[in-house]
C-alpha cells in the first residue's frame, strides 16, 4: 500500500467541533460545489473538520455532513495506537478503480449505530488538493479505500444505505428519525431547565 502524503502544516488556527447532520437531511443529499481555491477560509473548515471527527471518532468525514455544501474531505485511518495521519482533500477526484473487490462493514457519523456491509472496489487511485492547494495523487486500499470511496460518496449526496435493499433503508431512516426526535426533546428539556 502507498500510504497517502501528510498534509503540510495546517493554520494552526482553534479548531472547533461542529455539529454533525444526522439523516434524513437534504444537505446530506446535495451535489457539492467544487471548491475554487484553497485559501485560509477552506483550511480552517479543515481544521474543525478534523477536531470534529477525531471527537465523534470516525475515521472520516465529509463537508455536508457538517452543513457546508463544498467537496472537502478529512480521513484519518490508521490503528487507534498508531500515530494520528490526517489526511485532508479537496475536490477528490477517483481516477481508477480495481476489478477486486471488497465487503466491508461501514458505519457512518450522520447514521449513527448503523452498520452495513458495502461492497466496493478494493483499491483505488484519487487525486486531489492539499491543504496547501497543491495536486496530490494516491493508491488506497484496505480501510482507506473504503473510506475515501465512502467520503467522496458523500460528496455527491450519496450515503452507504443506498447500497443496501430499500426496505432496510427505510428501516434505518425511521430509526433516525426517531433518533432525531429524541435528541430535540432532550435538547429541548436541557434548555427549558437551564432557564
Ligand atoms: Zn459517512
Amino acid at each position: 500500500m502507498i500510504f497517502p502524503p501528510r498534509p503540510r502544516r495546517l493554520t494552526g488556527m482553534t479548531a472547533q467541533i461542529r455539529p454533525i447532520l444526522i439523516h434524513p437531511d437534504r444537505r446530506l443529499r446535495a451535489e457539492c460545489e467544487p471548491v475554487a481555491e484553497v485559501d485560509d477560509s477552506i483550511r480552517a473548515l479543515i481544521e474543525d473538520m478534523l477536531a470534529t471527527m477525531y471527537d465523534a471518532p470516525g475515521v472520516g468525514l465529509a463537508a455536508p455532513q457538517v452543513g457546508v455544501l463544498k467537496r472537502v474531505i478529512v480521513m484519518d485511518c490508521v490503528d487507534k495506537d498508531a500515530l494520528p495521519a490526517p489526511v485532508a482533500m479537496v475536490n477528490p477526484e477517483i481516477l481508477r478503480v480495481s476489478e477486486e473487490l471488497n465487503v466491508h462493514e461501514e458505519g457512518c457519523l450522520s447514521v449513527p449505530e448503523e452498520y452495513v456491509e458495502v461492497t466496493r472496489p478494493a483499491r483505488v487511485r484519487v487525486r486531489w488538493l492539499d491543504a496547501a492547494g497543491a495536486p496530490q495523487e494516491a493508491d488506497f486500499e484496505g480501510l482507506w479505500a473504503t473510506c475515501v470511496q465512502h467520503e467522496i460518496d458523500h460528496l455527491d449526496g450519496r450515503l452507504f444505505i443506498d447500497y443496501v435493499g430499500p426496505l432496510k433503508r427505510k428501516l434505518i431512516t425511521e430509526r433516525m428519525k426517531k433518533l432525531k426526535r429524541a435528541r430535540a426533546r432532550e435538547q429541548e428539556e436541557r434548555e427549558a431547565g437551564v432557564a
